[in-house]
């Protein structure tokens, strides 16, 4: 079967017509090319793995991985076939060799191609690192992680097109199904990645995991241990940035790999009832809520923020008599522990962490505003602290009403539009986003002639306070006189300049 006769069975599957031009992404100059230049040297080549499976698919396709094969097994004939390439297309043409790994790269225009001898894998059982040897197609086939992604198109000018297809991935793409070329406790246990991109694909591409494949995952699971952290992150941030990150979640709990990678999250899963009053499962409501921003085609941190938002809820559960379940102070708790989970994860311990931790913090503000009288001061106050992350806050707080009663619904959505329009408001007649104290710990020190001590961290906050909560002006004398009077309740005098300066 040709590439065209196989994406003419998966449309009639489908029941879809394509455009003629999608095609092109096989039937390109560049891949010709690829083909004679292999053939003047005597070489077999495919294009192989994610670029075959996204043709048919019609996704867009990113880099392509060609495997070349070498007859007379000469060494290394990924990088004489890259070699031979860039010499044919001359000026544009870069390659980069990694000799150790028999590799190279080769960049033309806006084209990346991966080039690499086919190759045997075993491995053992401590590492994901295998012992490699050089193949044929079939052996490099067989070390591919899923049927979907073992698919292979030959370049050779004489076979152009034709396709490969050892394990029915064609099937399980017309199927929607992820599943393992060979026993799938072999595949999982030989490279335990392969668990995270296993879930990564079922959630990018909407699949369904093979039943067989899941219980392997299950069996696993423990096996993640020997994986690094930045792998693991790697394939995490890209369930997190798909349309329904629920998904990938979901099968992350059921496989047990999610305890063994974010503890924090697993915590929020179940249900604990007494005297008939249950709390809701905040598990569930997390993804709900990441699921919300994510169909907003939120930030990745935007979309850290809504999964870790609750994580606080564990630690902060208790029973009251009256009030029954409360979860008070969860978001500070929960803010506690983002930066733990972030150096934990090798997740960046940078400003976007500070926004995470900053989001999650502050979750319960707008909703606690919301619920009572929306006062200016309170929202002013929110203002100052969320500064320029106020939008996003809002965002998260928006997504997470995911109560099923419609009027309780609709009560907090008209109070937030009422936050939300005395927000506007108030930017419009202040600064607030880059808002500083107008008192710095300079001048209280020369005020008083202090070295530096605590009382001029207390002098800092009551200004603070006092503007955010009206009851002073926004500007420098108002707070200066302020900052005097406080001062004077300490026990403070001024030094004699300074007198002179507040009387002024
Ligand atoms: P995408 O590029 O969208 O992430 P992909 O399938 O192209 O998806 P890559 O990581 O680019 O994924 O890998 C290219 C191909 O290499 C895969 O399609 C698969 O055949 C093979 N592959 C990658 N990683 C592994 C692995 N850990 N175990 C087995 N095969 C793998
Ligand atoms: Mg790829």
């Amino acid at each position: 079967m040709t590439i065209q006769e196989a994406i003419q069975e998966y449309d009639d599957f489908r029941q879809q017509t394509r455009q003629t031009d999608s095609l092109q992404a096989i039937d390109n100059p560049l891949l010709h090319r690829i083909g004679e230049t292999a053939d003047a040297l005597g070489l077999e080549c495919y294009v192989v793995g994610g670029y075959v499976r996204d043709i048919i698919l019609q996704r867009p396709s990113k880099d392509i991985d060609v495997v070349v094969v070498s007859p007379d097994k000469t060494p290394s004939p990924g990088i004489q076939l890259a070699q031979a390439l860039a010499k044919a297309l001359g000026k544009g043409a870069h390659v980069s060799v990694f000799r150790n790994f028999g590799t190279a790269q080769l960049k033309w225009h806006e084209h990346e191609v991966e080039f690499v001898g086919a190759r045997r894998e075993s491995y053992n059982r401590d590492s994901r690192k295998p012992i490699v040897e050089d193949g044929t197609l079939d052996d490099d086939l067989h070390r591919r992680d899923f049927t979907i992604n073992a698919l292979a198109v030959c370049l050779n000018e004489a076979k152009f097109g034709h396709f490969i297809d050892l394990f029915d991935g064609l099937l399980d793409l017309e199927d929607g199904i992820i599943a393992t070329p060979l026993d799938p406790d072999i595949t999982f246990s030989d490279d335990p990645l392969r668990m995270m991109r296993c879930i990564r694909f079922a959630t990018q591409l909407r699949f369904q995991i093979e039943e067989e494949t899941a219980e392997a995952l299950k069996r696993n699971a423990e096996r993640i241990k020997i994986i690094s952290q930045e792998r693991i992150i790697d394939e995490l941030n890209k369930i997190m940035m798909t349309p329904s990150p629920s998904i990938g979640f979901i099968e992350l709990s059921r496989s047990g790999l999610l305890p063994l990678i974010l503890p924090e999250v697993a915590a929020l899963e179940g249900v604990e009832s007494r005297n008939g009053k249950a709390h809701k499962d905040n598990f569930y409501h997390t993804l709900e809520v990441l699921d919300n921003v994510a169909s907003n085609e939120a930030s990745l941190w935007l979309r850290w923020a809504a999964l870790l938002h609750d994580i606080g809820k564990p630690r902060s559960k208790r029973w009251d008599n009256t009030a029954g379940w409360t979860f008070h102070n969860h978001n500070y708790i929960g803010q506690k522990m983002v930066t733990p989970l972030f150096r934990r994860m090798k997740l960046p311990m940078d400003e976007r962490m500070n926004y995470v931790e900053k989001l999650v913090g502050l979750h319960m503000r707008p909703i606690a505003i919301a619920d009572d009288e929306v006062t200016d001061s309170a929202v002013r106050r929110l203002l100052f602290e969320a500064g320029e992350d106020i939008d996003d806050l809002m965002r998260l707080c928006e997504a997470d009403i995911t109560s099923k009663n419609r009027e309780k619904k609709q009560r907090f959505l008209q109070n937030f539009q009422l936050v939300r329009e005395k927000l506007i408001d108030l930017q419009a007649r202040d600064n607030y986003r880059t808002w500083h104290n107008p008192i710095t710990g300079e001048e209280i020190m020369e005020t008083y002639a202090l070295q530096p001590c605590r009382e001029i961290g207390i002098l800092k906050q009551a200004v603070k306070d006092a503007i955010w909560d009206s009851v002073i002006p926004n500007d420098h004398d108002a707070a200066f006189q302020f900052m005097l009077q406080k001062a004077k309740e300490l026990g403070l005098e001024p030094v004699k300049a300074c007198e002179r300066h507040a009387s002024t």
